[in-house]
């Protein structure tokens, strides 16, 4: 197969999970000069930016931010959380709950880690076992993905959450919501989340680089005994900067960026966005599962109460390159999709629906899916775009 790129005209069609497709009112507010971020013009918009992300997670309680990608806030949430020692449960749910749990592991912490069918995910009866059992509460925290991004699961926080509650466990409750935030329904003072993990490139629809942490006040007070080491993340210090938040400079465009950001996902209302994710992803669930026909590709989540509404991830019949498909989609069709992380490389691909996207956009990669599947030889059922169309017009 040719692997030079056809010079298409028209636009990449982005269905990857993340990093997103950037909204182009987002593109014009990140586009303009440098400011001073202590500048009487721009000190509103970081407060406008900051409320916005508040609202989004639904807190009245703690934020701070960091110049990082998502992995900057994960070590954040362990650092100013924990000291050396200290025992945390992870839920294991797919490549980025194993990798928070390496992090953890790198600190010095004790991991736990409640083991789960990656297709079918971790069961909650034996969550609350575990809690039950360790009746010296030696567990100091329970990590959570809320969206696995590398299997297309979301996890059931409220579960998670009424699981603590019945055994009366005293854990911290940490919950990684990059890949759900302005997807998926989230809420963290309800849920009692008392630390967030969330970043700027997913479903808040901006470049990559700044990711953030939302804090309870029972977070805020297990802060200040944390002893594991901190600078560049540490909250005590940030209090006493004048932004209350952040440390160093500020990255002034994508402030602006997440203000417009904030403003679309305002005007389109919460609900309604969660809503739009549902029925784009129920689209393309419906055309994988036509696709599965004839032996093809299935989805990898085999357990409906859980399939994620941000991404979906699709498990190749057994002797054909995920990889190649991939590569089809892209050079063919100038279609971007994920690929498999870590030991599901080659094994699945990712078709990511969260952010700035709509039915002709969703169609559009489902058609090039489809179309690559063909191209690609991998057998399955034909009329998996039907199907999503049937849906979507029903
Ligand atoms: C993308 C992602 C991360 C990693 O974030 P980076 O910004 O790439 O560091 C962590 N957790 C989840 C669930 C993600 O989707």
């Amino acid at each position: 197969m040719s692997t030079t790129i056809q010079k298409v005209r028209g636009r990449q069609f982005f269905a990857n999970p993340g990093p997103t497709n950037i909204p182009d009112s987002v593109l014009r507010a990140l586009d303009r000069p440098s400011i001073d971020f202590n500048d009487p013009e721009f000190v509103p918009v970081y407060d406008e930016a900051f409320a916005g992300v508040k609202r989004v997670l639904q807190t009245s309680q703690h934020v701070f931010m960091y110049n990082a990608s998502g992995h900057g806030a994960w070590e954040a949430s362990l650092t100013n959380l924990l000291s050396p020692g200290d025992t945390i449960l992870v839920i294991e749910s797919g490549y980025f709950s194993v990798e928070w749990a390496a992090m953890a592991r790198s600190h010095g912490l004790d991991v736990q880690v409640l083991q789960a069918d990656w297709r079918h995910g971790a069961d909650m009866a034996a969550l609350r076992t575990m809690l039950a059992a360790d009746t010296a509460h030696a567990i100091r925290a329970v990590c959570v993905v809320h969206n696995e991004t590398a299997t297309g699961m979301m996890l059931p926080l409220p579960e998670i959450r009424a699981a603590l509650d019945a055994t009366g466990h005293p854990a911290l409750f940490l919950v990684d919501t990059i890949s759900s935030l302005g997807s998926l329904d989230f809420r963290m003072d309800e849920w009692k989340i008392d630390c967030v993990v969330g970043g700027s490139q997913k479903g808040l629809m901006l470049p990559t680089g700044l990711s953030f942490t939302g804090v309870s006040d029972k977070g805020m007070a297990a802060h200040q005994d944390a002893k594991l080491k901190r600078f560049y993340f540490d909250w005590t210090m940030m209090g006493k900067r004048a932004q209350k938040s952040f440390i160093g400079t500020i990255p002034v465009n994508i402030f602006y960026g997440l203000r417009e950001s904030v403003r679309l996902l305002d005007e389109e209302g919460l609900p309604n966005v969660f809503a739009r994710h549902t029925r784009l992803a129920e689209a393309t669930r419906r055309a994988v599962q036509v696709w599965a026909g004839n032996n093809g590709p299935r989805l990898y989540c085999t357990n409906p109460s859980r399939y994620s509404d941000s991404v979906t991830a699709i498990l190749m019949p057994e002797g054909y390159d995920a990889e190649a498909v991939r590569r089809v989609a892209r050079m063919r069709f100038n279609v971007s999709l994920g690929g498999g992380l870590g030991v599901l490389g080659g094994k699945i691909f990712r078709i990511g629906h969260l952010g700035d996207l709509n039915e002709p956009m969703v169609l559009g990669a489902l058609s090039a899916v489809e179309m690559a599947l063909r191209i690609a030889g991998v057998p399955h059922g034909r009329g998996g775009v039907d199907a999503a169309m049937d849906f979507l017009a029903g």
